[in-house]
């Protein structure tokens, strides 16, 4: 019987002062329902996409209802889970009508002989499986559309626009049985161009689970991520007997040596040891082990 563990991420970005308080907010709740699962004897699955799903549904995160918007002005989203204990994974991408992606790609994990769906063929999967089709203005809200009237038509620069928030969400699990899991999900960057995927959503990239190596997702600059395949980095690290903080503060290191990149990671292996690092001002993060509960903002 091995120690429950749970660690989240809501984003590694300049977070404002007065969003703060909301990221925090939605750590602690996504803490809390995927704690309620691992409590109830719940896998490593169910209880990262119990927490995933809480912060997509919170309009503070750049994941689900309340994304950045992309240049057309719509919400794309992407998202992974991955097994630890199978390397089973299942992705999203490019998806403009689901409000819950990483319940997608659970099912694509589950039900499907494949691993990856983008765009109309995911929501053709997801009406199949039984997961009702939204419209896409569901998920937009005011906040962003006028954050992305503010670069596209005021012309404000993209630092300072992106400095407002950059959010990106993220669980790693460790269940009773030594299992890990991991899930990544998010509306991608500002501005980006209708059909890029990032980081995130790619295995390896920004979400990776191996019992035998590590549970690791990322956030930041998803194209300098990507390019580095920076979370099966991270977990060959851990493989190779490097403690979880310290492949968590190597991998950060190496984006921003490698490729000038910004980010952070979480990082769990299948003892329960935790690596948190980001190179970006403030990364919302949170964790929960069996009486003890932490979150925070900056570490
Ligand atoms: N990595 C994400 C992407 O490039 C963005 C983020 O983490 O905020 O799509």
């Amino acid at each position: 019987m091995h120690k429950p563990a749970l660690v989240v991420h809501g984003g590694g970005w300049a977070i404002p002062d007065d969003m703060v308080e909301p990221h925090l907010n939605g750590i602690r709740a996504a803490l809390a329902a995927g704690w309620h699962a691992l409590e109830r004897g719940g896998s490593a699955l169910d209880a990262i996409e119990a927490a995933v799903v809480v912060m997509e549904d919170d309009e503070a995160f750049d994941a689900g209802r309340g994304s950045f918007l992309n240049r057309d002005g719509r919400v794309q989203l992407d998202a992974l889970i991955m097994d630890g204990a199978t390397l089973r994974a299942g992705g999203v991408g490019c998806v403009e009508r689901i409000r819950n992606p990483i319940h997608l790609a659970r099912i694509v994990l589950e039900d499907s002989p494949h691993v990856y769906f983008v765009g109309p063929g995911a929501e053709r999967f997801a009406e199949e499986h039984g997961v009702p089709l939204i419209a896409n203005e569901e998920l937009v809200i005011e906040r962003e559309v006028e954050r992305l009237r503010r670069l596209q038509v005021q012309g404000e620069s993209p630092a300072d626009v992106f400095s407002a928030s950059h959010d990106t969400v993220g669980a790693l699990a460790l269940d009773k049985n030594g299992n890990l899991a991991a899930a990544t999900s998010t509306g991608g960057t500002l501005n980006k161009t209708s059909g890029r995927v990032g980081d995130s959503s790619l295995i390896g990239c920004g979400c990776y689970a191996d019992n035998q190596s590590a549970a690791v997702s990322t956030t930041g600059w998803g194209e300098a991520i990507m390019k580095l395949v920076l979370g099966k980095w991270a977990a060959d690290r851990v493989a190779a007997g490097t403690p979880p903080q310290q492949a968590a503060s190597e991998a950060i290191n190496y984006l921003q040596k490698r490729l000038s990149g910004h980010g952070g990671i979480i990082v769990i292996d299948a003892q329960g040891r935790l690596g948190i690092a980001h190179n970006t001002p403030r990364m919302a993060w949170g964790f929960a082990t069996p009486g003890q509960q932490a979150c925070g903002i900056k570490r």
